[in-house]
Formats: structure tokens, C-alpha cells, sequence
């Protein structure tokens, strides 16, 4: 990667960058280490060429498979829930990678990420742009995420980036003693955010805001 592909230039440019950073303190994100890295972050590698000049707008934009990346805001917002647990992030599984963008801002923050994807496509081509980024805190698995990632459990924290109608059950049981789950849950038409903290064998739920997530499903492809 050359480095003025990494800072980007006009549409992409660290000023650019910026002005979104701006945006998302306006919107309420107020964890200084969240909006840190994503300030540093080039979200633009991180979506196809044609697509570039609009990666610093606060909206999902497609990645191919039917699929999205995370709007700006969102991606703060959860990274922000998870870090603000009373348990520190050593460990962290994602289900959902994606593009890579959001596992990439945890691999910043918490010094093991794992992360889980059911499109292989996907998955290959994060794969290949976090070798070329040099991020190397991160394992990636071609499988699908309701299952969580048990050889590694149990985990500090789970983010999950699609929608399912009900929390899994696998993730609550790969959560550590005070881990804490962020996950969208609902339907199509009606999902929130929630955060689930785990207590010894106890759970206790938080709802937060209503969100538009691409819903969670089965098996892999
Ligand atoms: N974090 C991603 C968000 C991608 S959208 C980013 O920043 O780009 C959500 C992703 O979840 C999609 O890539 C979709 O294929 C994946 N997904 C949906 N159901 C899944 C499942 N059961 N297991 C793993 N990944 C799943």
C-alpha cells in the first residue's frame, strides 16, 4: 500500500475525514478513543473504487453480495457500547466482517479480534486487504456466526454487525464472566440495538437506538 493511497486525496482526504469525525461528535459519540481511530482510519479501502469519493458520508454503502457497510455513525456507536463495558477488551469476536471496516477499528482498540463471515467472497477479500494494511491482530473464519467461534471463547466482548430475531444463544455462552454482547435484534421492518452484559449466569439487557441492519442468516456460501 502506498501512502498516498492510504491518506487519500480530495474527496478522501484527511480533511474530509474529518469533517465526518465532526459529524459523529455531533450526532452524540463522544469516546475520544473510538472517534481517534476512526479519524486515522481510511474507510475508503475499505469500499469498492467507484464508491470512494462518497466513503466519508455518514450512510451504508453497498459491498457487493447483496451486503453493506456499516454507516459511520453505527460503527461508532457499537465500538463505543462495547468499549464503554466495566471489562476491559482483551478479546473480542465479531460475527459479520463484511468489507473488514469495523472489524478493522477494533483491531485499534483491543489487541485480539476475531471475526466471522458466512460469504466467503467477502471474507477472502478482507482478508487480503487486512495482509495489505499490515493489520495483524485479526483471524478471520468462513463460517457462520450464530455459532459463535468456540475454540477461542470465551470472549470480553461480542459486536454482531447483522440482525437476528433472537439472540443467539451460542454467543451469550461464549461471553467471559462481565463480557458484554452488542447486537441488533428484530425483524426487517423493526430492530434495536441492544447490549447484554453478562453476570455469572445472569444476563441483563439493555435496549437502545431502533437501527437498519441486513439480517442475520443461516448456514454459508
Ligand atoms: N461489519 C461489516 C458489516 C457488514 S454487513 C462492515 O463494516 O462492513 C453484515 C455482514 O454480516 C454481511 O457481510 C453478511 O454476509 C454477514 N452475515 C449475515 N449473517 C451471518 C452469519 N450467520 N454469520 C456470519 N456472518 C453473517
Amino acid at each position: 500500500m502506498i501512502a498516498s493511497e492510504l491518506k487519500g486525496i480530495g474527496m478522501t482526504s484527511q480533511r474530509t475525514r474529518d469533517r465526518l469525525i465532526a459529524r459523529l461528535r455531533e450526532r452524540g459519540i463522544d469516546d475520544m478513543r473510538v472517534l481517534a481511530v476512526m479519524r486515522e482510519l481510511p474507510r475508503h479501502l475499505f469500499v469498492d473504487e467507484a464508491l470512494a469519493s462518497r466513503a466519508y458520508e455518514d450512510t451504508a454503502l453497498p459491498i457487493g453480495h447483496g451486503q453493506t457497510i456499516s454507516q459511520p455513525f453505527i460503527v461508532a456507536r457499537m465500538t463505543e457500547l462495547l468499549m464503554q463495558s466495566a471489562k476491559p477488551m482483551d478479546k473480542v469476536l465479531e460475527v459479520g466482517t463484511g468489507c473488514g471496516y469495523q472489524t478493522a477499528v477494533l483491531s485499534r482498540l483491543v489487541p485480539r479480534v476475531f471475526s466471522v463471515e458466512r460469504i466467503s467472497a467477502l471474507l477472502n477479500q478482507s482478508r487480503e486487504r487486512f495482509y495489505k494494511l499490515k493489520f495483524n491482530n485479526i483471524r478471520l473464519k468462513h463460517s457462520d456466526g450464530s455459532w459463535g467461534w468456540q475454540e477461542n471463547a470465551p470472549y470480553d466482548g461480542i459486536l454482531v454487525a447483522c440482525a437476528p430475531e433472537k439472540v443467539p444463544e451460542s454467543l451469550l455462552l461464549q461471553l467471559a464472566p462481565g463480557g458484554r454482547l452488542v447486537i441488533p435484534v428484530g425483524t426487517q421492518a423493526k430492530q434495536s440495538l441492544r447490549v447484554i452484559d453478562r453476570n455469572g449466569d445472569t444476563f441483563e439487557e439493555t435496549e437502545y437506538d431502533a437501527v437498519s441492519f441486513v439480517p442475520l442468516l443461516g448456514g454459508q456460501i
